[in-house]
């Protein structure tokens, strides 16, 4: 016995088996009912909405002898005869492939002779937005002047590429992306029907990998039978089986991105990909989840607008305190245009990685939502930098920018003491490379650090390199041997500069001949480096 996929076994034969395309269905039965037919239909919609299957439906309903309710019979020699394809009244082109004047030339002469039973002769196109220039002027002419006893359907997933001298010959439907509710009751139905048992959170699942086509998610549901053949459907073995992502996963890949953890969220997708993980997939999953925390920290109730198990839900809400409105809607925008790049490209793993270094690194982009969020990182920069020690010196020598990362204009400076002594050459390198080193940190450290201001003392001018935290919590890592120590290997790998160092935390140390490490101009120019992020708007022209 030949297994016939779901989609074929349950393709509906009469519009009340339709789902999801209520307002079509009732419209064209309404049309049979009164024998008010039209002479051409456009069907627009995304794929798997069921277009085609209405379009046939539609052919049989006309044709049939005994309508009930402006539905097919399906027990009429026409309705048997469409149904099983040999009927003559019912002609499907696929304009992807014959999409030439030649082509619908060659329907235009048939066009000319009635049918010989039945009613109508109806020519469902295919793919219509296919056809060349040539090919649509000459349906043109065939829809100005139809016969009586013809029927065009023409059913097409991108209706803003057919003439509009052609759209104004025909009545427009548009078919609905089907919705996870619809779909899944159908799903339901029909394994009710196949005999096979499926957890409901299993079912629901493969409804919304449908992503609004009845079809798609017909075909992933059969890939998880077949390969589970005689056992519970389970949501896990669909996971499985759909190489989708759990929760838990985004959820870790989501704090590195706030985290602005470049390393940690590459390692994230690396695990993932190792686990066979199909990007494609992961891309989607991922934009729904993060669609998902959207609406729960935008809706009242998110438990009616999601679909996630309670203790999912829990989880969601913990992470929707963590991020905004803004950065959500920004990371979301990346990743749907993310998934319609990665569609068709062989480097599927380097534009997901792209994807997360922009949400971990706002500065990047330069769109509206990317400034806010880069805002929204320096208002809470600024919010934890100690106010009162900040100096304006007007035109002081030395003070042309502030290094590191702390949110200051070109004309302010952080230093307290004027310094006797410059710093040391090595200390001024390290300092201009300051932001690639803080970088290779990470967690808390990295936070500290990029709240310090690295210094040295101003009147010795000794080659030790100080690091003052401006946030108390920096405490742990004072006089603690092994932070200096990895902090001291990122120099010596960026620099090839050994260096001694000290941390301490502002106002708690007495070292009070330091001075900040100010760059040298020939030096900054030599070392080509994006020295400084937030320099006076009037000094940068980007
Ligand atoms: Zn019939």
């Amino acid at each position: 016995m030949s297994y016939t996929a779901l989609y074929r076994k349950f393709r509906p034969d009469n519009f009340g088996d339709v789902k999801g395309q209520d307002h079509i269905v009732t419209t064209l039965t309404n049309q049979i009912r009164h024998n008010r037919i039209g002479h051409a239909y456009l069907f627009c919609g995304t794929r798997g909405t069921g277009k085609t299957t209405v379009a046939k439906i539609l052919a049989k309903a006309v044709n049939c002898q005994h309508p009930v309710n402006g539905s097919p019979c399906g027990e009429c020699e026409m309705c048997k005869a469409i149904q099983a394809g040999t009927s003559m009244n019912v002609i499907e082109i696929d304009a992807a492939s014959n999409n030439g004047v030649d082509n619908i030339r060659e329907i235009r002469e048939e066009v000319a002779y009635r049918p010989t039973e039945g009613n109508y002769k109806v020519y469902i196109i295919d793919e219509v937005h296919m056809l060349s220039t040539g090919a649509f002027n000459a349906l043109l002419k065939t829809l100005e002047e139809p016969p009586s006893y013809v029927i065009f359907i023409l059913a097409t997933t991108e209706a803003h590429k057919i003439p509009i001298t052609i759209l104004s010959r025909c009545q427009r439907y548009d078919f609905h992306r089907i919705t996870i509710d619809t779909i899944a009751a159908r799903l339901d139905e029909l394994l009710k029907i196949e005999g096979v048992e499926a957890e409901e959170k299993a079912v629901r699942y493969v409804a919304k990998a449908g992503d609004g086509s009845m079809r798609d998610a017909l075909s992933l549901l059969d890939q998880c039978i077949a390969f589970y053949l005689g056992q519970t459907l389970t949501y896990d073995k669909v996971l499985e089986v759909l190489g989708a992502v759990d929760t838990e996963v985004f959820s870790r890949l989501l704090r590195k991105v706030l985290q602005g953890d470049v390393t940690g969220a590459i390692r994230t997708l690396e695990d993932l990909i190792v686990g066979g993980r199909e990007l494609g997939q992961f891309v989607g999953d991922f934009t729904w989840y993060m669609r998902n925390l959207l609406l729960v920290k935008t809706s009242g109730n998110p438990e009616e607008a999601i679909d996630v198990s309670s203790e999912n839900l829990k989880l969601l809400k913990e992470e929707s305190e963590m991020v905004d409105v803004e950065t959500l809607m920004r990371y979301i925008r990346i990743f749907s245009d993310l998934s319609s790049q990665i569609r068709y490209s062989t480097q599927k793993r380097v534009l997901v990685e792209i994807a997360l270094i922009k949400l971990c690194r706002p500065a990047m982009e330069t769109n509206l939502d990317s400034v806010l969020d880069r805002l929204r990182i320096l208002e809470q920069r600024m919010d934890e930098r100690p106010v009162q020690q900040v100096i304006v010196q007007q035109g002081a020598p030395g003070a042309a920018g502030v290094m590191g990362t702390a949110a200051g204009k070109g004309t302010e400076t952080m230093a307290a003491e004027k310094p006797e002594k410059a710093a040391p050459e090595d200390l001024q390198k390290i300092v201009a490379s300051w932001k690639v080193i803080v970088g290779q940190t990470s967690g808390i450290f990295k936070q500290m650090l990029q709240k310090s201001i690295p210094k040295y003392n101003g009147q010795t001018g000794e080659p030790i390199l100080y690091i003052e935290f401006q946030d108390f919590l920096g405490k742990t890592y004072v006089d603690n041997p092994e932070a200096e120590e990895e902090l001291k290997n990122i120099i010596l790998a960026q620099t090839g500069k050994s260096v001694e160092l000290k941390m301490v935390v502002a106002k708690e140390h007495n070292h009070t001949n330091l001075a900040q490490v100010t760059v040298d101009q020939a030096l900054r120019e030599n070392i080509h480096m994006d020295v400084v992020v937030e320099e006076d708007p009037d000094d940068t022209e980007e």
